[in-house]
C-alpha cells in the first residue's frame, strides 16, 4: 500500500464523517449563509474547534470558487483553505545537518498510552532505513512493561537497545545511554521518558534533571524534544499539550492514532494552540504506519479528494 493509501485509509473515519456531511454540496459553487453554517458544523463535529472552523468559514464565504468538471468545487475550496492553515506547521524529521550532532538525541514525551514507545520504534525504523544507527533507550524505568515493549521493538527492528535496572534514575539512564552511543557508534539516541502527568511536579523536576545531564554531554542536547499526542484523546490531547509545553523544551509534535478517530480535525486545534510543527503522524500500529506530515495530503484526505502514487 502506498503512503497516500495508508493516509487515506488511516483517516477514513474522519473523512467519511466529513464527506457524508458534504454530500449535498456536490455541484455547488455558491453557498448561502445556511449552507456555510452547515459546513461549519461539519468541521466542528470533526473536532476542528469552534474558532478554527469559524476562520475557515470566514474565508470560504469570500472565496471565488472554481467551476469544476467533477462538481467538487466546495470540496476543493475547503481542502485548499485547510491546507493553507496547516502548511506552516509542516515539520520533517531533520536528517540532513551541515554539522550533524553525533549522536543526536531525540527525546519523546507524552502521557502513558499515547503511543510514545510505538513512535520511538517508528522513528528508529525511519532512521535505520536511511542508514543511521539508532539506539532505543528505555528512559521510563518505572514501567517494566514499557521497557520490555521497547526491547521487543529493538530486537524486531535490529537496532540498539539500552536499559538500566528497574527504578533507575532517568537522568542517569540518559547520560549513560549517550556515552554508550558514542562508544559504540550509534548516531541517534532515541530516548523514552515517563509520562505520569498526575505527578506533574516530580515530572517537571525529572525532566529538568534529564536535560541538565544531557547538556553536560552535549550543550545542544536534546536536539529534539517531541510531544506525542493521541488524536483519539480529543480535548484531553489539547490539555496535555498545554501542560507539557510548560515544562518540556518542545521542538515538535507527533500525533498518533489518526486511524482510530472520526475527529482527526483535532490536529487543527493542537497546532493552533502549540504553534509547533507536526513532525510525523501515526496511522496504525505497525512500524510502517507512520509518515511525515503533509498539509496538502492531509487536507485532501480529510475532504475525500486526491490521488497520489506515493
Ligand atoms: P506509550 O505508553 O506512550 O509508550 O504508548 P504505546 O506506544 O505503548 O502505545 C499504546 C497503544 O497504542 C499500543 O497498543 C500501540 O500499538 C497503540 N498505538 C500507538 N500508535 C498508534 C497509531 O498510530 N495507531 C493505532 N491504531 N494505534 C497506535
Amino acid at each position: 500500500m502506498s503512503l497516500w493509501q495508508k493516509l487515506k485509509t488511516g483517516l477514513s473515519k474522519t473523512t467519511s464523517q466529513i464527506t457524508d456531511g458534504l454530500k449535498n454540496f456536490i455541484g455547488m459553487q455558491q453557498l448561502s449563509a445556511e449552507q456555510l453554517q452547515n459546513i461549519e458544523e461539519i468541521l466542528i463535529k470533526a473536532d476542528c474547534g469552534v474558532q478554527w472552523s469559524a476562520e475557515i468559514i470566514g474565508k470560504l464565504k469570500t472565496m471565488q470558487m472554481e467551476e469544476r468538471s467533477d462538481g467538487m468545487a466546495v470540496h476543493h475550496a475547503l481542502s485548499r483553505l485547510i491546507e493553507e492553515q496547516l502548511a506552516q506547521y509542516e515539520g520533517t524529521m531533520p536528517f540532513e545537518y551541515i554539522n550533524k550532532p553525533n549522536p543526536e538525541v531525540i527525546m519523546l514525551v507524552g502521557v502513558n498510552g499515547g503511543g510514545k514507545t510505538t513512535s520511538l520504534a517508528k522513528i528508529a525504523q525511519f532512521y535505520k532505513s536511511r542508514g543511521d544507527k539508532p539506539l532505543l533507550v528505555a528512559g521510563d524505568s518505572f514501567r517494566a512493561a514499557a521497557v520490555e515493549q521497547l526491547e521487543l521493538w529493538a530486537n524486531r527492528l535490529g537496532v540498539g537497545f539500552f536499559r538500566k535496572d528497574d527504578r533507575a534514575d532517568p537522568a542517569a539512564i540518559a547520560y549513560e545511554s549517550y556515552m554508550q552511543a558514542k562508544q559504540r557508534g550509534y548516531n541517534k539516541v532515541l530516548l523514552d521518558t515517563a509520562g505520569r502527568l498526575h505527578t506533574k511536579h516530580n515530572l517537571m523536576e525529572e525532566m529538568a534533571k534529564i536535560i541538565r545531564v544531557l547538556q553536560k554531554c552535549n550543550e545542544f542536547a536534546p536536539h529534539q524534544c517531541l510531544l506525542v499526542l493521541d488524536a483519539t484523546a480529543g480535548q484531553n490531547a489539547i490539555e496535555q499539550a498545554k501542560k507539557f509545553a510548560e515544562f518540556a523544551p518542545l521542538t515538535g509534535l507527533i500525533i498518533t492514532k489518526l486511524d482510530g478517530t472520526a475527529r482527526a480535525g483535532v490536529v487543527c486545534q493542537i497546532v493552533k494552540l502549540t504553534k509547533l510543527p507536526i513532525i510525523a503522524i501515526g496511522v496504525g500500529e505497525s512500524a510502517d504506519d507512520w509518515q511525515v506530515f503533509s498539509a496538502h495530503k492531509f487536507a485532501n484526505a480529510l475532504v475525500g479528494l486526491g490521488d497520489y502514487d506515493d
